[in-house]
Protein backbone atom coordinates (compact mmCIF):
# COMPACT_ATOMS: atom_id res chain seq x y z
CA UNK A 1 0.00 0.00 0.00
CA UNK A 2 1.19 3.39 -0.73
CA UNK A 3 0.75 5.95 1.78
CA UNK A 4 -0.80 8.59 -0.45
CA UNK A 5 -3.94 6.19 -1.53
CA UNK A 6 -4.51 5.02 1.90
CA UNK A 7 -6.81 6.25 4.72
CA UNK A 8 -5.05 6.58 7.64
CA UNK A 9 -5.92 10.09 9.67
CA UNK A 10 -3.21 10.36 12.24
CA UNK A 11 -4.15 12.50 15.15
CA UNK A 12 -1.41 14.85 15.91
CA UNK A 13 -3.31 16.14 19.33
CA UNK A 14 -3.24 13.51 22.35
CA UNK A 15 -7.11 12.50 22.52
CA UNK A 16 -7.93 13.74 25.89
CA UNK A 17 -10.93 11.11 26.10
CA UNK A 18 -8.31 8.20 26.18
CA UNK A 19 -7.04 7.10 29.86
CA UNK A 20 -4.72 4.28 28.99
CA UNK A 21 -1.95 3.96 26.67
CA UNK A 22 -3.56 1.46 23.70
CA UNK A 23 -7.11 3.48 23.56
CA UNK A 24 -4.74 6.59 23.03
CA UNK A 25 -2.17 4.91 20.48
CA UNK A 26 -5.25 3.22 18.80
CA UNK A 27 -7.16 6.94 18.25
CA UNK A 28 -4.12 8.72 17.40
CA UNK A 29 -2.81 5.77 14.76
CA UNK A 30 -6.03 6.49 12.90
CA UNK A 31 -7.23 2.65 13.83
CA UNK A 32 -10.58 3.51 15.10
CA UNK A 33 -12.86 5.80 15.88
CA UNK A 34 -15.93 5.76 18.29
CA UNK A 35 -19.50 5.93 17.02
CA UNK A 36 -21.30 6.04 20.53
CA UNK A 37 -20.24 5.29 24.23
CA UNK A 38 -18.60 1.34 23.73
CA UNK A 39 -19.29 1.15 19.80
CA UNK A 40 -16.18 1.56 17.44
CA UNK A 41 -15.62 1.88 13.17
CA UNK A 42 -12.69 0.01 12.69
CA UNK A 43 -10.53 2.26 10.78
CA UNK A 44 -8.20 0.33 7.73
CA UNK A 45 -5.51 -0.03 9.86
CA UNK A 46 -7.32 -0.94 13.23
CA UNK A 47 -9.16 -3.54 10.66
CA UNK A 48 -6.02 -5.22 9.21
CA UNK A 49 -4.84 -5.83 12.78
CA UNK A 50 -8.11 -7.38 13.93
CA UNK A 51 -8.08 -9.09 10.76
CA UNK A 52 -4.59 -10.75 11.54
CA UNK A 53 -5.96 -11.88 15.04
CA UNK A 54 -8.85 -13.35 13.69
CA UNK A 55 -7.15 -15.10 11.16
CA UNK A 56 -4.33 -16.63 13.60
CA UNK A 57 -7.58 -17.76 16.01
CA UNK A 58 -9.12 -19.23 13.00
CA UNK A 59 -5.98 -21.33 12.28
CA UNK A 60 -5.58 -22.65 15.93
CA UNK A 61 -8.87 -23.45 15.85
CA UNK A 62 -9.11 -25.32 12.90
CA UNK A 63 -6.05 -27.04 13.81
CA UNK A 64 -7.18 -28.55 16.93
CA UNK A 65 -10.15 -29.79 15.11
CA UNK A 66 -12.84 -27.22 16.06
CA UNK A 67 -15.17 -26.27 13.21
CA UNK A 68 -15.97 -22.76 11.91
CA UNK A 69 -19.41 -21.10 11.56
CA UNK A 70 -21.71 -18.30 11.95
CA UNK A 71 -24.65 -17.46 14.17
CA UNK A 72 -26.10 -14.39 13.97
CA UNK A 73 -25.87 -10.85 16.18
CA UNK A 74 -29.65 -10.86 16.78
CA UNK A 75 -31.16 -14.07 18.68
CA UNK A 76 -34.72 -14.64 19.87
CA UNK A 77 -35.54 -14.20 23.33
CA UNK A 78 -37.34 -17.73 23.90
CA UNK A 79 -34.26 -19.80 23.47
CA UNK A 80 -33.31 -17.82 26.54
CA UNK A 81 -36.50 -18.65 28.27
CA UNK A 82 -35.89 -22.07 27.97
CA UNK A 83 -32.37 -21.56 29.45
CA UNK A 84 -33.66 -19.44 32.18
CA UNK A 85 -30.77 -16.80 31.51
CA UNK A 86 -33.83 -14.26 30.02
CA UNK A 87 -34.35 -13.06 33.72
CA UNK A 88 -31.15 -13.74 35.31
CA UNK A 89 -28.97 -11.61 32.14
CA UNK A 90 -29.96 -8.09 33.60
CA UNK A 91 -29.48 -4.93 32.14
CA UNK A 92 -26.12 -6.01 30.07
CA UNK A 93 -28.43 -8.03 27.54
CA UNK A 94 -29.65 -5.29 24.94
CA UNK A 95 -33.55 -6.12 24.69
CA UNK A 96 -35.12 -5.55 21.60
CA UNK A 97 -38.83 -5.54 20.02
CA UNK A 98 -39.37 -6.48 16.69
CA UNK A 99 -42.10 -5.12 14.18
CA UNK A 100 -44.34 -7.76 15.12
CA UNK A 101 -43.91 -7.44 19.25
CA UNK A 102 -41.57 -10.08 19.27
CA UNK A 103 -38.58 -9.67 21.90
CA UNK A 104 -35.45 -10.48 20.11
CA UNK A 105 -31.81 -9.47 21.80
CA UNK A 106 -28.18 -8.89 20.63
CA UNK A 107 -26.14 -11.97 21.53
CA UNK A 108 -24.04 -11.15 24.63
CA UNK A 109 -22.85 -14.91 24.11
CA UNK A 110 -24.56 -17.93 22.30
CA UNK A 111 -25.00 -21.13 24.50
CA UNK A 112 -28.32 -21.01 23.73
CA UNK A 113 -28.48 -20.59 20.01
CA UNK A 114 -25.81 -23.21 19.59
CA UNK A 115 -27.18 -25.80 21.80
CA UNK A 116 -30.82 -25.60 19.70
CA UNK A 117 -28.45 -26.17 16.49
CA UNK A 118 -27.27 -29.26 18.53
CA UNK A 119 -30.63 -30.64 19.46
CA UNK A 120 -32.08 -30.30 16.34
CA UNK A 121 -29.86 -31.98 14.43
CA UNK A 122 -27.19 -34.38 16.90
CA UNK A 123 -28.70 -37.32 18.61
CA UNK A 124 -26.29 -40.16 18.81
CA UNK A 125 -22.81 -40.72 20.36
CA UNK A 126 -22.08 -41.34 17.06
CA UNK A 127 -21.73 -37.69 16.04
CA UNK A 128 -19.40 -36.84 18.92
CA UNK A 129 -17.07 -35.65 19.70
CA UNK A 130 -17.91 -32.24 17.87
CA UNK A 131 -16.63 -28.48 18.67
CA UNK A 132 -18.21 -25.60 16.86
CA UNK A 133 -17.48 -22.23 17.18
CA UNK A 134 -17.53 -18.93 15.16
CA UNK A 135 -16.03 -15.29 15.52
CA UNK A 136 -19.13 -12.92 15.66
CA UNK A 137 -19.97 -9.77 17.36
CA UNK A 138 -21.28 -9.62 20.68
CA UNK A 139 -23.15 -7.02 22.85
CA UNK A 140 -23.41 -6.42 26.38
CA UNK A 141 -24.47 -3.09 27.50
CA UNK A 142 -21.79 -2.70 30.05
CA UNK A 143 -22.36 -0.03 32.84
CA UNK A 144 -18.65 1.85 32.20
CA UNK A 145 -17.53 1.18 28.56
CA UNK A 146 -13.94 2.30 28.68
CA UNK A 147 -10.33 1.95 27.56
CA UNK A 148 -11.39 1.88 23.93
CA UNK A 149 -12.04 -1.58 22.39
CA UNK A 150 -11.03 -3.43 25.65
CA UNK A 151 -13.87 -2.48 27.29
CA UNK A 152 -16.37 -1.81 24.40
CA UNK A 153 -20.13 -2.26 24.39
CA UNK A 154 -19.99 -4.04 21.01
CA UNK A 155 -16.82 -6.39 20.91
CA UNK A 156 -15.67 -9.38 18.32
CA UNK A 157 -15.09 -12.79 20.35
CA UNK A 158 -14.16 -16.08 19.43
CA UNK A 159 -16.58 -18.19 21.11
CA UNK A 160 -16.69 -21.93 20.96
CA UNK A 161 -19.06 -24.63 22.01
CA UNK A 162 -17.84 -28.12 23.10
CA UNK A 163 -20.65 -31.39 23.14
CA UNK A 164 -19.20 -34.55 24.32
CA UNK A 165 -20.61 -37.86 25.47
CA UNK A 166 -19.46 -37.58 28.98
CA UNK A 167 -17.05 -35.81 31.37
CA UNK A 168 -13.93 -37.27 31.01
CA UNK A 169 -14.37 -35.99 27.20
CA UNK A 170 -15.50 -33.09 27.31
CA UNK A 171 -12.33 -31.93 30.11
CA UNK A 172 -10.08 -33.45 27.08
CA UNK A 173 -12.65 -30.18 25.01
CA UNK A 174 -11.42 -28.15 27.38
CA UNK A 175 -7.56 -29.42 27.69
CA UNK A 176 -7.51 -29.04 23.94
CA UNK A 177 -8.97 -25.51 24.40
CA UNK A 178 -6.12 -24.62 26.89
CA UNK A 179 -3.37 -26.47 24.16
CA UNK A 180 -4.84 -24.11 20.96
CA UNK A 181 -4.76 -21.13 23.25
CA UNK A 182 -2.05 -21.20 24.52
CA UNK A 183 -0.50 -21.48 20.78
CA UNK A 184 -2.97 -18.55 19.80
CA UNK A 185 -1.65 -16.05 21.83
CA UNK A 186 1.74 -17.22 21.72
CA UNK A 187 1.42 -16.55 17.42
CA UNK A 188 0.20 -12.76 18.65
CA UNK A 189 3.56 -12.06 20.29
CA UNK A 190 1.83 -12.39 24.14
CA UNK A 191 2.16 -13.92 27.03
CA UNK A 192 -1.58 -14.87 27.84
CA UNK A 193 -0.96 -16.89 31.70
CA UNK A 194 -3.93 -19.13 32.57
CA UNK A 195 -5.69 -18.82 35.88
CA UNK A 196 -7.86 -20.63 38.08
CA UNK A 197 -11.02 -18.67 37.50
CA UNK A 198 -14.81 -18.59 38.72
CA UNK A 199 -18.07 -19.46 37.28
CA UNK A 200 -20.00 -16.57 36.54
CA UNK A 201 -23.43 -16.53 34.98
CA UNK A 202 -22.03 -18.94 32.70
CA UNK A 203 -21.68 -21.07 35.63
CA UNK A 204 -19.39 -24.36 36.19
CA UNK A 205 -16.44 -25.30 38.12
CA UNK A 206 -13.62 -25.75 35.61
CA UNK A 207 -12.69 -22.49 34.11
CA UNK A 208 -9.60 -21.00 33.50
CA UNK A 209 -9.00 -17.20 32.15
CA UNK A 210 -6.26 -16.61 30.20
CA UNK A 211 -4.33 -13.36 31.59
CA UNK A 212 -2.07 -10.42 29.82
CA UNK A 213 -0.01 -8.66 32.42
CA UNK A 214 0.24 -5.09 32.03
CA UNK A 215 0.06 -2.59 34.84
CA UNK A 216 -3.58 -1.20 33.16
CA UNK A 217 -5.30 -4.39 33.22
CA UNK A 218 -8.54 -3.97 35.42
CA UNK A 219 -8.20 -7.18 37.28
CA UNK A 220 -5.63 -7.83 40.36
CA UNK A 221 -3.87 -11.31 39.63
CA UNK A 222 -1.54 -13.50 42.18
CA UNK A 223 0.94 -16.00 40.50
CA UNK A 224 4.14 -17.76 41.02
CA UNK A 225 6.97 -16.09 38.97
CA UNK A 226 7.93 -19.18 37.88
CA UNK A 227 4.70 -19.65 35.75
CA UNK A 228 6.11 -16.63 33.11
CA UNK A 229 9.07 -18.64 32.36
CA UNK A 230 7.05 -21.19 30.27
CA UNK A 231 7.05 -21.23 26.71
CA UNK A 232 4.71 -23.34 24.30
CA UNK A 233 6.98 -22.77 21.55
CA UNK A 234 6.09 -24.84 18.77
CA UNK A 235 5.51 -28.30 20.68
CA UNK A 236 3.45 -30.42 18.24
CA UNK A 237 1.34 -31.14 20.11
CA UNK A 238 -1.56 -34.06 18.91
CA UNK A 239 -5.01 -32.70 19.79
CA UNK A 240 -6.46 -36.21 19.63
CA UNK A 241 -4.09 -37.24 22.40
CA UNK A 242 -5.86 -36.96 25.64
CA UNK A 243 -2.14 -37.40 27.89
CA UNK A 244 -0.49 -35.06 25.56
CA UNK A 245 -3.27 -32.55 26.21
CA UNK A 246 -3.60 -33.00 29.94
CA UNK A 247 0.29 -32.81 29.99
CA UNK A 248 0.40 -29.06 28.47
CA UNK A 249 -2.99 -28.25 31.34
CA UNK A 250 -0.69 -29.74 33.87
CA UNK A 251 3.01 -28.10 33.36
CA UNK A 252 0.99 -24.38 32.91
CA UNK A 253 -1.74 -24.76 35.51
CA UNK A 254 -0.06 -26.51 38.39
CA UNK A 255 1.49 -23.03 39.69
CA UNK A 256 -0.43 -21.04 41.87
CA UNK A 257 -2.17 -18.31 39.05
CA UNK A 258 -5.43 -17.06 40.17
CA UNK A 259 -7.31 -13.51 39.82
CA UNK A 260 -8.79 -11.80 42.94
CA UNK A 261 -11.93 -13.61 42.84
CA UNK A 262 -10.62 -16.72 43.78
CA UNK A 263 -7.44 -15.99 45.22
CA UNK A 264 -6.66 -17.36 48.27
CA UNK A 265 -3.92 -15.51 50.71
CA UNK A 266 -2.98 -19.24 52.76
CA UNK A 267 -3.33 -21.23 49.71
CA UNK A 268 -0.61 -18.57 47.70
CA UNK A 269 1.43 -18.69 51.00
CA UNK A 270 1.77 -22.48 51.77
CA UNK A 271 1.99 -23.11 47.50
CA UNK A 272 4.83 -20.35 46.90
CA UNK A 273 7.91 -19.11 48.25
CA UNK A 274 7.80 -15.90 49.51
CA UNK A 275 10.50 -14.83 47.09
CA UNK A 276 8.28 -15.88 43.88
CA UNK A 277 5.55 -14.68 45.08
CA UNK A 278 4.11 -11.69 42.57
CA UNK A 279 0.72 -9.48 42.47
CA UNK A 280 0.62 -7.88 39.21
CA UNK A 281 -1.96 -6.56 37.49
CA UNK A 282 -3.57 -8.71 34.22
CA UNK A 283 -5.90 -8.09 30.88
CA UNK A 284 -8.58 -10.82 30.83
CA UNK A 285 -8.07 -12.23 27.17
CA UNK A 286 -10.03 -15.24 26.77
CA UNK A 287 -11.66 -18.00 29.36
CA UNK A 288 -12.51 -21.65 29.03
CA UNK A 289 -15.46 -23.15 30.84
CA UNK A 290 -16.77 -26.79 31.18
CA UNK A 291 -20.17 -26.57 32.58
CA UNK A 292 -21.96 -30.41 32.19
CA UNK A 293 -25.13 -30.55 31.36
CA UNK A 294 -26.41 -27.49 32.57
CA UNK A 295 -27.83 -25.81 29.29
CA UNK A 296 -28.25 -29.49 27.71
CA UNK A 297 -30.55 -30.17 30.55
CA UNK A 298 -32.72 -27.56 30.99
CA UNK A 299 -32.82 -27.55 26.56
CA UNK A 300 -33.16 -30.94 25.91
CA UNK A 301 -30.30 -31.84 23.93
CA UNK A 302 -29.65 -35.37 24.43
CA UNK A 303 -27.80 -38.13 23.22
CA UNK A 304 -28.38 -41.90 22.77
CA UNK A 305 -25.13 -43.93 23.72
CA UNK A 306 -23.71 -46.97 23.06
CA UNK A 307 -25.82 -48.57 25.33
CA UNK A 308 -28.64 -47.33 24.15
CA UNK A 309 -30.02 -45.20 26.83
CA UNK A 310 -30.35 -40.95 26.67
CA UNK A 311 -28.20 -38.81 28.57
CA UNK A 312 -27.81 -34.62 28.23
CA UNK A 313 -24.64 -34.43 25.94
CA UNK A 314 -21.97 -32.72 28.27
CA UNK A 315 -20.48 -28.93 27.28
CA UNK A 316 -18.41 -26.38 27.36
CA UNK A 317 -17.75 -22.68 26.29
CA UNK A 318 -14.35 -21.40 25.58
CA UNK A 319 -14.07 -17.40 24.49
CA UNK A 320 -11.61 -15.76 22.68
CA UNK A 321 -11.75 -11.63 23.42
CA UNK A 322 -10.68 -10.84 19.76
CA UNK A 323 -11.28 -7.03 19.21
CA UNK A 324 -9.84 -6.64 23.34
CA UNK A 325 -6.85 -8.30 21.84
CA UNK A 326 -5.88 -5.21 20.08
CA UNK A 327 -5.63 -3.12 23.23
CA UNK A 328 -3.84 -5.81 24.95
CA UNK A 329 -1.08 -6.52 22.55
CA UNK A 330 -0.20 -2.81 22.39
CA UNK A 331 -0.84 -2.62 26.55
CA UNK A 332 1.79 -5.26 26.17
CA UNK A 333 3.94 -4.06 23.52
CA UNK A 334 5.01 -0.19 22.56
CA UNK A 335 6.73 2.70 23.65
CA UNK A 336 6.96 6.50 24.04
CA UNK A 337 6.98 7.00 20.24
CA UNK A 338 3.98 4.25 19.78
CA UNK A 339 2.83 0.70 19.05
CA UNK A 340 5.40 -1.99 18.39
CA UNK A 341 3.49 -4.39 16.69
CA UNK A 342 4.79 -8.02 17.33
CA UNK A 343 5.17 -9.83 13.48
CA UNK A 344 1.78 -12.52 14.16
CA UNK A 345 -0.20 -9.79 13.80
CA UNK A 346 1.07 -6.46 12.15
CA UNK A 347 -0.77 -4.22 9.68
CA UNK A 348 1.90 -4.10 7.34
CA UNK A 349 5.06 -6.35 7.22
CA UNK A 350 7.32 -3.58 6.71
CA UNK A 351 7.49 0.53 6.16
CA UNK A 352 9.36 1.79 3.10
CA UNK A 353 10.68 5.29 4.07
CA UNK A 354 11.68 7.11 0.76
CA UNK A 355 14.13 10.29 2.55
CA UNK A 356 13.37 12.24 -1.08
CA UNK A 357 11.14 11.75 -2.67
CA UNK A 358 11.36 12.91 -6.02
CA UNK A 359 14.41 12.11 -6.01
CA UNK A 360 14.47 9.64 -9.60
CA UNK A 361 17.13 6.99 -7.73
CA UNK A 362 15.13 7.24 -4.48
CA UNK A 363 12.21 7.17 -6.27
CA UNK A 364 13.01 4.21 -8.31
CA UNK A 365 15.24 2.18 -5.63
CA UNK A 366 11.55 2.21 -3.49
CA UNK A 367 9.65 1.20 -6.26
CA UNK A 368 12.05 -1.80 -6.51
CA UNK A 369 11.60 -2.69 -3.43
CA UNK A 370 7.58 -2.14 -2.80
CA UNK A 371 7.37 -4.74 -6.30
CA UNK A 372 10.05 -7.12 -5.25
CA UNK A 373 8.01 -7.22 -1.34
CA UNK A 374 4.94 -7.65 -2.83
CA UNK A 375 6.05 -10.70 -5.28
CA UNK A 376 7.29 -12.67 -2.34
CA UNK A 377 3.69 -12.02 -0.47
CA UNK A 378 4.30 -9.35 1.58
CA UNK A 379 2.57 -6.04 2.44
CA UNK A 380 5.08 -3.44 2.52
CA UNK A 381 3.50 0.15 3.90
CA UNK A 382 5.15 2.51 1.42
CA UNK A 383 5.51 6.37 2.86
CA UNK A 384 5.39 8.27 -0.63
CA UNK A 385 4.52 11.37 1.03
CA UNK A 386 6.57 14.54 0.00
CA UNK A 387 6.96 14.81 3.43
CA UNK A 388 10.03 15.39 5.82
CA UNK A 389 11.87 12.60 7.00
CA UNK A 390 11.41 13.05 10.73
CA UNK A 391 7.11 13.82 10.24
CA UNK A 392 7.68 10.27 8.04
CA UNK A 393 9.93 8.55 10.73
CA UNK A 394 7.52 10.08 13.54
CA UNK A 395 4.69 8.10 11.83
CA UNK A 396 5.95 4.89 11.75
CA UNK A 397 6.82 4.69 14.99
CA UNK A 398 3.51 5.42 15.91
CA UNK A 399 1.57 2.65 13.41
CA UNK A 400 4.68 0.24 14.84
CA UNK A 401 5.27 -1.78 11.59
CA UNK A 402 8.40 -3.82 13.50
CA UNK A 403 10.53 -3.26 10.46
CA UNK A 404 11.28 -0.17 7.88
CA UNK A 405 13.41 0.17 5.43
CA UNK A 406 14.91 3.90 5.04
CA UNK A 407 16.08 4.93 1.49
CA UNK A 408 18.09 7.96 0.48
CA UNK A 409 20.11 9.15 -2.29
CA UNK A 410 23.17 9.17 0.18
CA UNK A 411 22.63 5.98 1.18
CA UNK A 412 21.65 4.46 -2.62
CA UNK A 413 25.31 6.33 -3.77
CA UNK A 414 27.21 3.63 -1.57
CA UNK A 415 24.75 0.61 -2.81
CA UNK A 416 22.69 0.78 0.54
CA UNK A 417 19.72 1.30 2.41
CA UNK A 418 18.69 1.21 6.30
CA UNK A 419 16.73 -1.56 8.18
CA UNK A 420 15.67 -0.65 11.06
CA UNK A 421 14.03 -2.91 14.04
CA UNK A 422 11.25 -1.00 15.91
CA UNK A 423 11.50 -2.43 18.66
CA UNK A 424 15.05 -2.57 19.69
CA UNK A 425 15.79 0.67 17.38
CA UNK A 426 18.80 -1.08 16.10
CA UNK A 427 19.71 -0.38 12.37
CA UNK A 428 21.92 -1.70 9.62
CA UNK A 429 23.18 -0.86 6.26
CA UNK A 430 22.78 -3.22 3.54
CA UNK A 431 21.96 -3.60 0.08
CA UNK A 432 18.57 -3.61 -1.02
CA UNK A 433 18.23 -7.21 -2.00
CA UNK A 434 20.02 -7.90 1.04
CA UNK A 435 17.27 -6.22 3.50
CA UNK A 436 15.01 -7.84 0.82
CA UNK A 437 15.98 -11.25 1.67
CA UNK A 438 16.19 -10.37 5.88
CA UNK A 439 12.88 -9.55 5.58
CA UNK A 440 11.45 -12.81 4.06
CA UNK A 441 13.59 -14.61 6.61
CA UNK A 442 11.69 -12.71 9.41
CA UNK A 443 8.33 -13.42 8.08
CA UNK A 444 8.80 -17.06 7.03
CA UNK A 445 8.10 -18.13 10.55
CA UNK A 446 4.81 -15.84 10.32
P1 LIG B 1 -14.93 -9.37 31.79
O1 LIG B 1 -14.73 -10.09 33.10
O2 LIG B 1 -13.69 -8.66 31.31
O3 LIG B 1 -16.16 -8.52 31.76
P2 LIG B 1 -16.16 -11.76 30.87
O4 LIG B 1 -15.52 -12.75 31.76
O5 LIG B 1 -17.53 -11.29 31.16
O6 LIG B 1 -15.19 -10.50 30.69
P3 LIG B 1 -16.38 -13.80 28.81
O7 LIG B 1 -17.82 -14.08 28.84
O8 LIG B 1 -15.43 -14.72 29.46
O9 LIG B 1 -16.13 -12.30 29.36
O10 LIG B 1 -15.97 -13.50 27.29
C1 LIG B 1 -14.82 -14.03 26.64
C2 LIG B 1 -13.81 -12.94 26.34
O11 LIG B 1 -14.41 -11.83 25.65
C3 LIG B 1 -13.22 -12.32 27.57
O12 LIG B 1 -12.14 -13.10 28.05
C4 LIG B 1 -12.74 -10.97 27.06
O13 LIG B 1 -11.44 -11.10 26.47
C5 LIG B 1 -13.74 -10.64 25.99
N1 LIG B 1 -14.67 -9.61 26.46
C6 LIG B 1 -15.64 -9.76 27.40
N2 LIG B 1 -16.30 -8.61 27.61
C7 LIG B 1 -15.76 -7.70 26.77
C8 LIG B 1 -16.01 -6.32 26.49
N3 LIG B 1 -16.97 -5.66 27.12
N4 LIG B 1 -15.25 -5.71 25.54
C9 LIG B 1 -14.30 -6.38 24.89
N5 LIG B 1 -14.00 -7.67 25.11
C10 LIG B 1 -14.71 -8.33 26.03
MG1 LIG C 1 -14.46 -14.17 31.31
Amino acid sequence: MRLTRYFLPVLKETPSEAQIVSHRMMLRAGMIKQASAGIYSWLPLGYKVLKRIEQIVHEEQIRAGHIPMLMPTLQSADLWRESGRYDDYGQEMLRIKDRHDRDMLYGPTNEELITDIFRSHVSSYKDLPLTLYHIQWKFRDEIRPRFGVMRGREFLMKDGYNFDIDKDAALHAYNRHLVSYLRSYERMGLQAIPMRADGGPIGGDYTHEFLVLAETGESEVFYDSEITDLKFGDRAVDYDSVPECQAVLEEFTSRYARTDETHDEAAFHAQVPEARRRTARGIEVGQIFYFGTKYSEAMGANVVGPDGSRSPVHMGSHGIGVSRLLGAIIEASHDDRGIIWPEGVTPFHCGIVNLKQGDVAADAACDGLYKALTAKGLEPLYDDRAERAGAKFATMDLIGLPWRITVGPRGLEKGVVELTSRRSGESEELSPEAALDRIAQIYAGH
